[in-house]
């Protein structure tokens, strides 16, 4: 069905009924850490302030009296009342201090690595088999496969933006119909740019964002998200760097930073400071002491967060690179995700050096973006997937292999990272669904692919350092035609991975295939 991703399903229940307080307390006993989670993943968790563990599988089910009345619990999404489904979350917008009058949370999930006849792990296996560093590309041959089934889906492609020309490929690999103007009467699936109000009043078929991912992945909301979880489920979510949120933190950063540097002096910690709603890099700079934040623009108090800078990446070339990884977010209810095989590293330019007074401000040393790297003399276009500034994973993943490297852990390892953040961001995704589709009136179902990015620690532990809800499907790079004239070309890295990603995509939201998924 799907040759670029890996498939994730998972259930959250909220437990109304907990009649079994010693069965529930049992639960801890055992609690599973990220590492020991393998391909299958399969845990249950307890959301309480007392009691918090995201526990080994093959636990009891508690069974006890509802404790909480907080499943009539309201809030307000877009002006809109609604009786919060999910209750159990944290309000993101009063912090973390509500966790503990809310009812538990059941979470069970099961990762499964799709594995095909030939190849052990799908789309990285072949990708490794190559050692001349070229890629093969898969389009041709996935076409076909779908030719077979082909069912005349149609997709409506008119607000498509800079996805359109991976989008028009896939669509043709696929045989479908692709409806760029739009179509009067309704589409199969509607393929947005930016938000789910990018085209209003669609009442069937699917829309390829959700309502409230672009706010619930905003740098704040995020760090909220994955801190409330963090703070529930120390063990599990510790992939995230310890963060704080600006202007409202500032004191407390700046009084734990002054403490920390007065028990031990020797300790130079650097902070990354990112702007909320910032991008690619934008507005973003390194300091070493509170004292440094540019707190105020203007007349304005900017929203932001700080957070511990990783001193230690691993390193390839000598060179700190990141990597961005896929995931569609199939469904809300059940969660559904699928975490696609291939991926992008993004590379520096200027050779690495742990922070310095001196280093500060080199970001073609310390930040890893393509849209800021691109402009460095130093970068390299390949039309390689192992060489040059922008790589595959599965080339990153073939290079670690080769040196001992166990990649099957740093995959899992990953694919944790992925479920746990998903997980933090569900309840307040269900919300905003709610409030935009309510239940019973018609609408479109959604669905989404999400940019994550990560980077590796120099001992292989993967840390999450954003989660972009528009990745960009671009095909093209740019390149400095002549000094200081810059155009857009064909990037083979980026086709190979983004046609792949979106192709797979439309065939795993095929209305023929949900219904038989539904069934
Ligand atoms: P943006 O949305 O602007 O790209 P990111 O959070 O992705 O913001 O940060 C930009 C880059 O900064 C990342 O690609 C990475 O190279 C670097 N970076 C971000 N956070 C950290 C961190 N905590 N430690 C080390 N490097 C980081």
């Amino acid at each position: 069905m799907s040759d670029h991703y890996e498939r994730v399903k998972i259930e959250l229940q909220q437990m109304k009924e907990v009649e079994n307080e010693a069965a529930a307390d049992e639960e801890q006993l055992s609690p599973a850490t990220a590492s020991s989670i393998p391909a299958d993943v399969s845990f249950t968790a307890r959301r309480d302030l007392s009691r918090s563990s995201v526990n080994g599988r093959s636990r009891s089910k508690s069974r006890s009296k509802s404790r909480s009345k907080a499943d009539g619990h309201e809030r307000q999404v877009n002006g809109k009342q609604l009786a919060d489904p999910t209750a159990q979350k944290s309000d993101s917008s009063q912090g973390q201090s509500r966790v503990s009058n809310e009812p538990n949370l059941h979470i069970k999930g099961t990762a499964r690595l799709l594995k095909s006849k030939t190849a052990a792990n799908g789309h990285v296996e072949s990708c490794l088999r190559h050692t001349d560093g070229k890629c093969e590309h898969h389009g041709k041959e996935d076409g076909r496969k779908a030719v077979k089934k082909r069912r005349g889906v149609t997709v409506d492609t008119s607000k498509a933006k800079t996805s359109l020309e991976a989008l028009k490929m896939s669509i043709r690999q696929l045989k479908w119909k692709e409806f760029p103007m739009g179509r009067r009467t309704a589409c199969d699936i509607y393929w947005h740019g930016v938000s789910f109000h990018d085209n209003e009043n669609i009442v069937s078929g699917q829309v390829n964002k959700f309502p409230g991912m672009i706010e619930m992945l905003r740098k704040i909301n995020l760090s909220r998200a994955v801190r409330t979880m963090h703070e529930l489920f120390p063990e599990e979510y510790n992939f995230y760097p310890r963060s704080w949120i600006l202007p409202e933190e500032y004191q407390l950063f700046s009084t734990q930073i002054r403490l920390l540097k007065d028990n031990d002096s020797t300790l130079k910690p650097t902070f990354i400071v990112k702007p909320d709603s910032g991008s690619q890099g934008d507005g973003i700079y390194l300091i070493r002491d509170p004292a440094d934040l540019r707190v105020i623009s203007g007349a304005q108090i900017k929203q932001a967060v700080v957070q511990d800078y990783i001193q230690k990446p691993l390193l390839i070339d000598k060179l700190k690179f990141d990597i961005r990884l896929y995931v569609l977010v199939r469904s809300l209810e059940p969660l559904e995700i699928y975490i696609a095989k291939e991926g992008l590293s993004r590379f520096c330019t200027e050779p690495y050096q742990e922070p310095s007074q001196k280093n500060l401000s080199h970001v073609f040393m310390h930040l890893t973006n393509y849209s800021l790297n691109v402009h460095s003399g130093n970068f390299v276009h390949s039309d390689s997937c192992s060489t040059g500034s922008k790589r595959t994973f599965s080339s990153i993943l073939y290079r670690l292999a080769s040196k001992g490297v166990d990649i099957k852990k740093v995959w899992s390892d990953i694919i944790a990272l992925v479920i746990k953040t998903v997980i933090a961001l569900v309840p307040e995704l269900k919300v905003y669904y709610q409030a935009d589709i309510p239940p019973g009136k018609p609408g479109p179902t959604c669905f989404q692919i999400l940019g994550f990015d990560i980077l590796l620690t120099k001992n292989l532990k993967p840390i999450l350092l954003e989660v972009n809800a528009n990745p960009s499907m671009r095909i093209e790079h740019e390149q400095e035609v002549s000094p200081g004239v810059f155009e857009y070309v064909p990037s083979p890295v980026d086709e190979e991975v983004k046609v792949g990603v979106i192709r797979d995509t439309l065939r795993l939201m095929d209305p023929a295939q949900r219904k038989q998924h539904a069934t």
